[in-house]
């Protein structure tokens, strides 16, 4: 790597123009992206916590609607929970919308309703790390901050032929040097989305367009050819596997239209807070699936009438879900009760079919209930 020391890890006039350049770059190709339209540090804020782990196109649709139902802070922070996981149902990394929330309620509650202007106060806000403060704080209110995300790390990576991986202490403190180094004192927001752009567009994981690169003519990986060695690999530890029951269990109701048992997962761990259909995630040792799910829906439904044998769960099929750290199978069974039974716990509902797309469900639990689309029950209802 070239530098002549850590907290300048890039030549000062290497730095200078290489800023022109990405700048001169964006002017020309920036596309046209509805949250550039906005200097709503709220709006940046949202685009920037659902563009992590997520790609623009998607997050253009649910960006969109996500400020039509809650235009303002105050307007989040005064919604249910509930109505942002439903918003944000299908992005995945259901976090994310808890973090906004409570976000936002932070904001209204413990600072008037004013976001933080610079990236230190952004910080203290839930769900808000390093990164998204200075997106938001460089975007919405011109500081200076740095940002280093993927994006940031593969294009410096590749320019300066930093070796290694690239989520190491030592790297992760050179690149928020050089970053340093690069952010522009009078266009910080710009220089930040010129790298997120190059990185989105151009200086890409795979494919990497070099020949369109602005900056090409400075890169030590196009210059060694070494483009698709750089970054160095990343050091994860692999993922879990593990094996879990659910039951997708119907109920017409009296008009006949069918309704799904539903439970609201807990407030903290993997997917709080979110719906899913009654699961088992430790089956007991020795114990049968089919078991173990009915002694879990008598615990939720008073008097499941109907589910008072195994026979009455046919088995629906597997499907899997991989989370970051945890790849989960999900055996699933199925099973129907002549009417919702009324709930005795309170994070179980019955919620109508017609209704399952707008409900908060995790993407993991859609996979499952709709394994038993295949045979839905019939609404009697709607047949005359
Ligand atoms: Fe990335 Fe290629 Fe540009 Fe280097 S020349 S910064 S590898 S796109």
């Amino acid at each position: 790597m070239s530098g002549p020391d850590e907290n300048e890890p890039i030549d000062p006039t290497d730095a200078l123009a290489l800023r022109a350049e990405l700048l001169a770059w964006y002017d020309h190709h920036r596309r046209d992206l509805p949250w550039r339209h906005t200097q709503d540090p709220y709006a940046i804020w949202v685009s920037e916590i659902m563009l992590q782990q997520t790609q623009v196109a998607t997050v253009i649709d649910y960006w969109t609607r996500w400020l039509e139902r809650f235009p303002t802070v105050e307007a989040l922070a005064a919604a249910p929970l509930d109505d942002a996981l439903e918003q944000w149902a299908g992005l995945g990394y259901y976090r994310r919308a808890r973090m906004l929330h409570a976000g936002a309620q932070h904001v209204v509650e413990a600072l008037g309703g004013e976001v933080p202007t610079t990236a230190a106060g952004l910080k203290a806000l839930p769900g808000v790390g390093p990164y998204t403060a200075g997106a938001i704080a460089s975007i919405a209110f011109g500081e200076a901050a740095p940002i280093v995300d993927g994006n940031v790390e593969r294009i410096l990576s590749r320019l300066f032929g930093v070796e290694g991986d690239p989520k190491a202490r030592a790297n992760q403190k050179t690149f928020w040097a050089m970053a340093a180094q690069l952010v522009c004192p009078t266009r910080p927001g710009d220089l930040n989305q010129a790298m997120m752009e190059l990185g989105a567009t151009v200086c890409t994981p795979k494919n990497v367009a070099c020949l369109l690169c602005p900056v090409r003519h400075r890169c030590v990986a196009f210059a060694q050819g070494r483009v698709d060695e750089l970054p160095g690999k990343v050091q994860r530890a692999a993922a879990k596997t593990d094996r879990v029951v659910s039951a997708i269990i119907w109920a017409p109701d009296a008009d006949g239209h069918p309704h799904l048992l539903t439970v609201r997962r807990p407030d903290t761990g993997l997917l709080a807070g979110l719906l899913e259909c009654p699961t088992v995630e430790q089956l007991p040792s020795g114990a049968a699936p089919r078991h173990a799910l009915l002694e879990l829906i008598a615990s939720l439904v008073d008097a499941p009438l109907g589910l008072s044998s195994p026979d009455a769960l046919a088995l629906c099929g597997e499907v899997v879900h991989k989370f970051t750290h945890l790849h989960r199978t999900f055996v699933v069974y199925e099973g129907r009760l002549p009417a919702p039974a009324p709930v005795t716990d309170p994070r179980a509902a019955w919620t109508r079919a017609d209704a399952l797309a707008d409900a908060a469900f995790s993407t993991a639990a859609r996979k499952v209930y709709r394994l038993g689309e295949a045979q839905p029950p019939e609404d009697e209802a709607s047949g005359g």
